[in-house]
């Protein structure tokens, strides 16, 4: 597992994220947006570090957040494209079409 920082884990104990993720989660039926199974893990699409971390653009804006079942989520860490209707890669970056 990665390592939070002690910013991190203070907005990943927050009430707000806790909220925000809630309402994502039920916002993609608890379904992986990539394969369908249930999923586990509300990826950040743009990753949440110490210069992001009071940003709400980027934590909590739900364009930035994708719900992952544990295997597709390692598929994005391992470095192999996520694969949606709505949005593709571009120089690494995730991006709307
Ligand atoms: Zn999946």
């Amino acid at each position: 597992m990665r390592e939070y920082t002690a910013a991190a884990k203070r907005f990943y104990d927050s009430a707000i994220w806790i909220k925000c993720r809630k309402a994502y989660i039920a916002s993609v039926f608890n379904l992986c947006e990539k394969c369908r199974r249930p999923g586990t893990i509300l990826h950040h699409k743009t990753e949440i570090n110490d210069a992001n971390i009071n940003d709400p653009d980027v934590t909590l804006n739900h364009s930035n957040l994708i719900y992952l079942c544990i295997e597709c989520h390692n598929d994005i860490h391992a470095g192999r494209a996520v694969t949606r209707d709505d949005v593709r890669f571009e120089d690494g970056q995730l991006v709307e079409v």
